[in-house]
């Protein structure tokens, strides 16, 4: 590290996946002492505007934004690195990881780097339905522009085996416009089509819209690109909900009942 330079740091943090109220105090805290914010630029837009400077840019160059967080720290500038939900849930934490594994820049190794916990998408998916992922579960992103589209259903139908409740990010976008159903159809050949889904549709926002429907029922072409999807384990249930907040409370038990563990 160069000794007469100002040091700098590099925070990666989540901001949650929606209101301001998600956003945890020591991340509010992180983005008030950065002088330099980094990160997709919707992101951005959703910290208020004050003394940053402000790096935005596009949702699909992940490792040059990182690599761009790390010089501005080696430059002395303290560097908030934000992504939404959870920053290590297919987010910028990882990507921070490779570009210092690469070691393209020596000084980036004197960088000092803390990762803050946001909250998650599928954690306030799961919140607003109940209690979904209250047993064993995994979690998938359907996208395969960064692994092949075998393994995803590889993954799928292992998971299905293994009867956890399965989280899905990314399930669609303009570019992967057929994934979801044909990771559906797949789940339909393993999973009882009574198989509670729930499709999150912009958790916290404005626009928020979460529909609870059945393996069998599910339309993919309902999801777009900021969906949660959870289906079901085998024991994953609706209770009736008289809050007027829904039909339906979605839970998965704590436990099998003794004769199915036997
Ligand atoms: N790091 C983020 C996930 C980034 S991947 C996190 O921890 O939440 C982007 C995917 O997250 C979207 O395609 C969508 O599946 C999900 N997502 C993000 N925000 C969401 C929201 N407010 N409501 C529902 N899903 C959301």
């Amino acid at each position: 590290m160069n000794p007469m330079r100002a040091p700098g740091s590099l925070t990666v943090v989540g901001l949650g996946p929606g209101p301001d109220r998600w956003l945890t105090p020591e991340v509010a805290d992180v983005l008030a002492q950065s002088t330099d914010l980094v990160g997709y630029g919707p992101y951005l837009d959703r910290i208020p505007h004050s003394f940053h400077r402000r790096h935005g840019s596009d949702n699909r160059v992940e490792l040059s934004r990182a690599r761009l967080a790390l010089d501005l720290a080696v430059a002395g500038r303290k560097v908030a690195l934000v992504s939404g939900g959870d920053p290590g849930v297919f987010a910028m934490a990882s990507a921070l990881f490779e570009a210092l594994e690469s070691g393209d820049d020596p000084a980036w190794a004197d960088v000092p780097v803390r990762v803050c916990p946001g909250v998650s998408a599928m954690l306030a998916a799961a919140a607003r339905v109940g209690a979904p992922l209250g047993h064993d579960f995994c979690v998938l992103s359907l996208s395969d522009n960064l692994k092949p589209w075998d393994l995803v259903l590889k993954r799928l139908r292992l998971a299905a085996e293994a009867d956890f409740v399965i989280a899905l990010y990314n399930p669609i976008s303009k570019a992967r416009p057929w994934q979801l159903g044909a990771a559906l159809d797949t789940l339909r050949t393993l999973k009882d089509a009574a198989t509670p889904v729930v499709l999150a549709r912009a958790v916290g926002r404005h626009d928020e819209d979460v529909t609870i429907t059945t393996l069998g029922d599910c339309d993919p072409t309902t999801a777009d690109m900021r969906t949660l999807v959870l289906i079901g384990s085998s024991q994953t249930r609706l209770l009736p909900r008289t809050d007027g907040n829904g039909d339906a409370w979605v839970y998965t038990p704590r436990g099998y009942a003794p004769a199915e563990v036997a």
